[in-house]
Order: structure tokens, then sequence, then C-alpha cells
């Protein structure tokens, strides 16, 4: 019988997780079918109820829903109560369970993509969303010497600093002004942008949200956005010295994380890359 894994998003439409799941579903020969749903907030309650059927394996939850979607689940693993938001949902028997592989994508790609692991180190965060916490929770936990979190409304810097504070890392909120940010981008070993400046069709497309001029040689800067594939700020900090990563490995990895909860089958990383790779790359192309 074949088996089933949604998305559910509003919109759903520019995603690429049904190219990448698709293709680690079609490489261990699965007999399975991932689909975007675009599902509106007033639908999401049925949208979750639709996995109860038979041939569910579970869902990815996105942008709206991440936090919304706690209610309509039957349990959350500890990580996701933590960050209070779901990414994915597994079928375990007849239980729907939210779990949450963002900070897992994030820190994977740190390892895998730059060889920088978090412990005694210092990293200055860009942003205080729902993936900032994540990414923040995350560092933390992996033992960072020193967390500086920049954001554009500095109320809400200060916000995560407080759900921070049991953590064991010194921690610090400071705004996206270049007077305030300026040291901090100096004294970073690690900048993480969790902010969507730069993102295509964005309100600040083609822009960086600090100045590259002032990246050190050597320091890694991680571009959550991965719309485009190299944004202003992975190109910035490449030609200043630093080493720049792009977005789509931390996407890849949560999605790899996911897909090993549905299916128990490893997934093949390299695959889902190029198959996302080959998917932004042919979006981002004049028609
Ligand atoms: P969110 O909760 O809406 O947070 C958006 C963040 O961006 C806030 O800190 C916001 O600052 C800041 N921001 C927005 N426009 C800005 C501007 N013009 N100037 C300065 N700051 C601005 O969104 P999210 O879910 O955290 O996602 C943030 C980004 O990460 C998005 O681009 C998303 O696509 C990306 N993301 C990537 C992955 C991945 O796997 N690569 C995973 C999750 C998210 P204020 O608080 O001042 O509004």
């Amino acid at each position: 019988m074949t088996q089933y894994i949604n998305l559910l998003a509003y919109p759903a439409g520019h995603s690429i997780s049904p190219v990448f799941q698709q293709a680690a579903l079609d490489h261990h020969g699965l007999d399975a079918r991932y689909d975007a749903v675009s599902t509106a907030p007033d639908a999401l309650g049925d949208a979750v109820d639709t996995l109860r059927g038979d041939g569910y394996l579970g869902a990815n939850v996105t942008i709206p829903h991440k936090e919304a979607v706690r209610r309509h689940l039957d349990a959350l693993d500890p990580w996701a109560e933590t960050l209070g938001a779901v990414n994915t949902i597994v079928k375990q028997g007849s239980r729907l369970v939210g779990h949450n592989t963002d900070s897992y994508g994030l820190l994977r790609a740190l390892r895998e993509q730059a060889g920088f692991q978090p412990r005694g180190r210092s990293v200055l965060l860009l942003g205080a969303g729902g993936a900032a916490r994540a990414a923040a929770f995350g560092l933390c936990r992996e033992g960072l010497s020193m967390l500086t979190i920049a954001n554009r409304t500095i109320g809400r810097a200060e916000d995560l600093v407080v759900a921070l504070s049991r953590e064991g890392t010194a921690l610090s909120a400071i705004s996206l002004e270049q007077g305030d940010i300026a040291g901090a981008v100096a004294g970073a070993d690690l900048i993480v942008n969790a902010t969507s400046v730069g993102m295509s069709h964005g309100g600040a497309a083609g822009e960086s949200p600090i100045d590259v001029g002032l990246i050190r040689p050597g320091t890694v800067v991680f571009d959550m956005v991965y719309t485009p594939l190299e944004s202003p700020l992975v190109v910035g900090a490449r030609s200043a010295g630093a080493v720049g990563v792009s977005g789509l490995w931390m996407l890849i990895y949560q999605g790899a994380a996911a897909f090993e909860l549905w299916t128990g089958r490893e997934a093949p990383a390299e695959v889902m890359y190029e198959a996302g790779r080959t998917a932004l790359l042919a979006a981002a192309r004049p028609s």
C-alpha cells in the first residue's frame, strides 16, 4: 500500500521539500509520496486529522503553523516542547507526535560543511524569530561560551535572552545598528543569520543584514536564507576570507532527520542536496 507524508504550509507552492524528500523516498525504492498541502490557518486541525488515516507516516510543518500545530497533536518530543515549535509530525501507532529537527539541521550543517564545533566558542546570532530560537537553544546546548543576539526589534532579542537564561551560556541582546554590532561581528567565531534579510522576493532582497566589510577572515558565516542559494551575506563573507555556508544545507539536514523518523531508513543527504539545489537553480532561472 502506498504511504503518504504531507507538508502543511501556507502558501505551500514554493517549497522545495517535496522535491528532495521524494528523491530520498525514491532512492530507497519506497512506495511512498510526499505532497505539499496548502493549509490555511483555519484548516490546520482538519489537515492534521487527515494524518490519522491509513497509510500516513506523518508530515512536515512550516510557516505559519509551527507553533499553532502543537495543540492538534497527541504529544510533543521534549525538544519540540523546549522550542515551542514543531516542524515534523511522526505517527507512532495511532498517536501523532511533534518533533523539531531545525536545530539538528543547523548543527549538522555547521559540523559537516564548515567543521565548526560550538563548545567554548563565541557566536553572533542575527534575528530573534522562530528559526533564531531553535538555533539559540541548539547552540547553547552544545556548550557555547558566549551568545550575542542581534535583532531589528531589540525587545525580541531581550525576550530570547531571558528564555535562554538557564542554558549556562553568557548572553547579550543588541540591535542590528552598525554602532552596536561592529564589535560583535569582529569578536564572533560564528555568525548565523536567522533573519529573512537577503531572501529573494522578500522585503530586503539583495541585501546583507550586516556590513560584510566588518567580517574577519576565518569566521564561519552561516546564512539560513537559501533563496538565492548563495545569499549576499554568504558571497560577501567569502570575499572577506570567511567560510560562508548556504542555508540549503540546514534545510536538507532537518529534512534528513525527519525522513529517518518517518521511515527508519538512513537519509541519502547528498541525493537530497542535489535534488534541492537543482530545484532552486531551476526556480531562479528567468522563464
Ligand atoms: P520569523 O519568526 O518571522 O522571524 C523573522 C526574523 O527576521 C525576525 O528576527 C525579524 O526581525 C527579522 N527581519 C525580517 N525582516 C527584516 C529586515 N528588513 N531587517 C532586519 N530584520 C528583519 O521567521 P523565521 O521562521 O524565524 O525565519 C527566519 C529566516 O530563516 C527566513 O528567511 C526563513 O526562510 C529562514 N529559515 C531557514 C531554515 C533552513 O532550513 N535553512 C529554517 C527555518 C527558517 P523583527 O523581530 O524585528 O521583526
